[in-house]
């Protein structure tokens, strides 16, 4: 977005009260809205709250001197340049370069003279124009009027914040016009431009005025809808896509059609990065592309279509093959009611040593979830304690059947930034699955066993020698590695885990005998203690299975 500058806004900082009436009254009579500040802190605060154009300022005040109010000022971020002019009765040559050399464009010596000060600020408005014109030109794309990708991540810092601050959806859609260089090739660049242009006019008809768009790459633009969730930001996908697939460019004697694919993406719970929404978006434009084009992909349908990799292949013969979600799940012990308060599930979340739990409604069913961090953010409220859950929880999860093949949980892993996902069994969580738990999924025995079951290693002289090279740094090939780290440990464990593994097997027999004693009305509050110190014991196992 272009920062509109009111040119006509001064700030005049000076200890002299005499001179800021002086002035006020000259400026204003001018046709200036002045401010005035009587030391040099103040004045760096009213800059950061009124941006002014100028700033007319005197060298010696208490506080914060001219020199070095006009040194902070040019290291501010601020959203247009400052006229700076030294207002002072110091008339050495050094203090005009220190000034100058401070930051200082203009420097005025007093007694104050009215027709130079408005012929000075005059000069300046020249510089300032200029200078707002190289900005617009910087943020918007000639070809399309669009903001650029630099302004794009400016105005998205803000609309992420604003969301997250005030727990509002935020959906971002990434659009590429389909087989544009073809475009080129068949009826020239100019033609090519007509169509990026009439594209860009849908764009522009089809938003809100809060909506941002903006040209992201050649052919390929992104739209941030404010306030908008998955399924809207869908409903908006699908209806422009069909009005670029409706349009008719005629350059000369040729009438070029063209189409768009698009990809969906809305602001999900354990987002921490804006960047991670785009890269979202991007990996959802990227399955549209190979899905077969012309079409809308959201973040849902990646997690419900088919397993795609990076490159578009499947996961076809791997050692995925047959392995369900719930696999490489870390059950659920237990998860919180929306009606609980923040300072219960605070406990809950201390207690079971989990950073985040699923909420759930009365039958059970998958509401949402509440990380650590939603608690962090509202923990300095007086009234947080007493908040209830689903008033801070996040709604938008990622959810995966407990039977859905795993290769389509770790396609969406690798081709979204999500770091955990929800697994459901009819609406109801059951447990979760993180990049952390999928990453010991492999690390696990059975993965080692089917590599060697798919004759990676032949022979036990095989293993030894791999074996002994996987304890030098040699770069040996990673599966051999894990193969012969089975072999040689035929349990596929450290001995130092036996004990782990020991009071690990106790805690489930004794779990199992409290179960049994308790079988008609069981107190659930110990078992899902148990439940979790096994599930702690147990991480602590697969932690410690080998690693490099
Ligand atoms: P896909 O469906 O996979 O997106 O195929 P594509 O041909 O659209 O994609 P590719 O990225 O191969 O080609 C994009 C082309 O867009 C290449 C580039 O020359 C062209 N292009 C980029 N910017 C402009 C522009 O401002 N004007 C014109 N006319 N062409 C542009
Ligand atoms: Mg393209
Ligand atoms: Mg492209």
């Amino acid at each position: 977005m272009v920062h509109i500058n009111l040119l006509n806004r001064v700030l005049v900082a000076d200890d002299d009260p005499a001179i800021l009436r002086l002035l006020e009254s000259l400026l204003q009579a001018s046709g200036y809205e002045v401010f005035s500040a009587s030391d040099g802190r103040q004045a760096l605060e009213m800059i950061e709250r009124h941006q002014p154009s100028y700033l007319i300022t005197d060298w010696n005040m208490p506080e914060m001197n001219g020199i070095e109010l006009c040194c902070r000022v040019r290291h501010l971020d601020l959203p247009s340049y400052i006229y700076i002019v030294f207002l002072t009765v110091r008339s050495a040559e050094d203090d005009l370069t220190a000034a100058m050399d401070a930051g200082a464009d203009d420097f005025l010596i007093k007694p104050l003279r009215r027709d130079e000060l408005m012929a000075r600020l005059g000069a300046g408005a020249r510089i300032l124009r200029l200078e707002s014109r190289l900005s617009q030109l910087a943020a918007l794309d000639a070809l399309t009027e669009l903001p650029t990708r630099r302004t794009f991540h400016e105005l998205l810092a803000k609309e992420w914040q604003r969301s997250h601050r005030y727990q509002l959806a935020l959906s971002a859609v990434m659009i590429d016009i389909d087989f544009f260089k073809p475009i080129n090739d068949t009826h020239g660049h100019p033609a090519g431009d007509e169509v990026i242009r009439g594209v860009v006019r849908l764009l522009r008809r089809n938003c809100r005025r809060s909506d941002l768009i903006c040209r992201y790459g050649g052919e390929e633009f992104v739209a941030l809808l404010p306030e908008t969730d998955e399924a809207s930001a869908m409903i908006w996908a699908e209806r422009f896509r069909r009005h670029v697939a409706e349009m008719v460019t005629v350059v000369g004697n040729a009438e070029i059609r063209a189409t768009v694919s698009l990809g969906v993406a809305q602001m999900l719970a354990d987002m921490e990065e804006k960047s991670e929404l785009l890269s979202l978006a991007d990996q959802c434009l990227l399955a549209a592309k190979q899905r077969g084009r012309n079409r809308v992909e959201s973040a849902k349908s990646l997690t419900a279509g088919g397993s795609l990799s990076p490159t578009g292949g499947s996961f076809g013969g791997s050692v995925l093959d047959g392995v369900a979600a719930r696999e490489a799940m870390i059950p659920m012990v237990c998860c919180a009611a929306a009606d609980w308060t923040i300072q219960r599930v605070t406990a809950h979340l201390l207690q079971y040593q989990v950073s985040s739990v699923p909420v759930t409604d009365p039958k059970g069913n998958l509401l949402g979830i509440i990380s650590e961090k939603d608690i962090l953010v509202v923990a300095h409220t007086p009234e947080a304690p007493n908040r209830r859950v689903d008033e801070i929880m996040r709604a938008n999860v990622i959810t995966f059947d407990l039977d859905v093949p795993l290769a389509r949980v770790l396609s969406c892993f690798i081709r979204s930034p999500i770091r955990s996902v929800v697994v459901t069994s009819q609406g109801k969580p059951c447990g979760m699955i993180s990049r952390a738990s999928i990453v010991r999924w492999f690390l696990d025995n059975r993965w080692a066993v089917r590599l060697i079951q798919r004759g990676l290693q032949k022979t036990a002289t095989a293993t030894e020698t791999a074996h002994a090279e996987a304890n030098s740094p040699t770069n040996l090939p990673d599966k051999n590695w894990i193969a012969a780290e089975a072999l040689a440990r035929p349990n596929g464990q450290d001995p130092s885990l036996e004990s782990l593994a020991r009071e690990l097997a106790q805690m489930a027999s004794d779990l199992q005998s409290q179960l049994s004693s308790n079988s008609t009305t069981p107190d659930m509050q110990p078992i899902a203690g148990s439940a979790s110190r096994m599930q702690a014991l147990l991480d602590e196992l697969l932690a410690g299975a080998p690693t490099r």
